[in-house]
């Protein structure tokens, strides 16, 4: 079984590679930010709070997200492993993480985090807004909120994976085929 959280501030390309890497090693790829958007589409309650937080470039409380995304892994009990991507981005998530598969009698593998430039982050978001509709993409005071966001919040799970040395950084920048290349190498030496 693999568990892997892949890691990078926004716009460091998780999602792009966490869809090729959940087909060629048959695990559940699971985006919270993916699932807030879902959520805010349909404009439920869950979607209504969540918005307050993402269109500011905030992080959502740990207590609705660790929530949400506890019910999508007891959705998969077939599951061969996960790819978590934009999760755990605090370290009460991660504790809550590691605790809720201990409980299943399992572990995350491997953190990998993308590296990516500052400039390039800003550069592919604001190119990113111009098609993806999302309200956290067009405006780069929310964006380089963003970024403060995760460097203050987000970069300390890479350190807490680190202490068990399940923590890795590759570079994240160069073509998509190249990043995934480096990513399978990597995971192909997890356990
Ligand atoms: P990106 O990695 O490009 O920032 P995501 O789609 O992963 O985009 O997340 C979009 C937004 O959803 C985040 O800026 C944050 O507001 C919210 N979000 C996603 N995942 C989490 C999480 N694990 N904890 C808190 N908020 C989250």
């Amino acid at each position: 079984m693999i568990n892997l959280i892949l890691f990078g501030p926004p716009g460091s390309g998780k999602g792009t590679q966490a869809v090729g890497l959940a087909e060629k090693y048959g695990l559940v790829h699971i985006s919270t930010g993916d699932l807030f958007r879902s959520e805010m589409g349909a404009d439920t309650e869950l979607g209504k709070q969540a918005k307050a937080y993402i269109s500011k470039g905030e992080l959502v409380p740990d207590e609705v997200t660790v929530g949400m995304l506890k019910n999508k892994v007891e959705a998969h009990p077939e599951a061969n492993g996960f790819i978590f991507d934009g999760f755990p981005r605090t370290i009460p998530q991660a504790e809550a993480l590691d605790t809720l598969l201990t409980g299943k009698g399992t572990s995350i593998s491997g953190l990998i985090a993308l590296d990516v430039s500052e400039q390039e982050i800003v550069n592919r978001i604001l190119n990113r807004g111009k098609t993806s509709g999302r309200l956290d993409d067009n405006d780069e005071g929310i964006i380089r909120n963003r970024i403060a966001v995760y460097e203050q919040e987000t970069a300390p799970v890479f350190d807490h994976y680190a202490q068990s040395g399940k923590s890795w950084k590759i570079d994240g920048m160069g073509s998509i085929d190249e990043i995934f290349a480096r990513l399978c190498a990597r995971i192909d030496t997890f356990q």
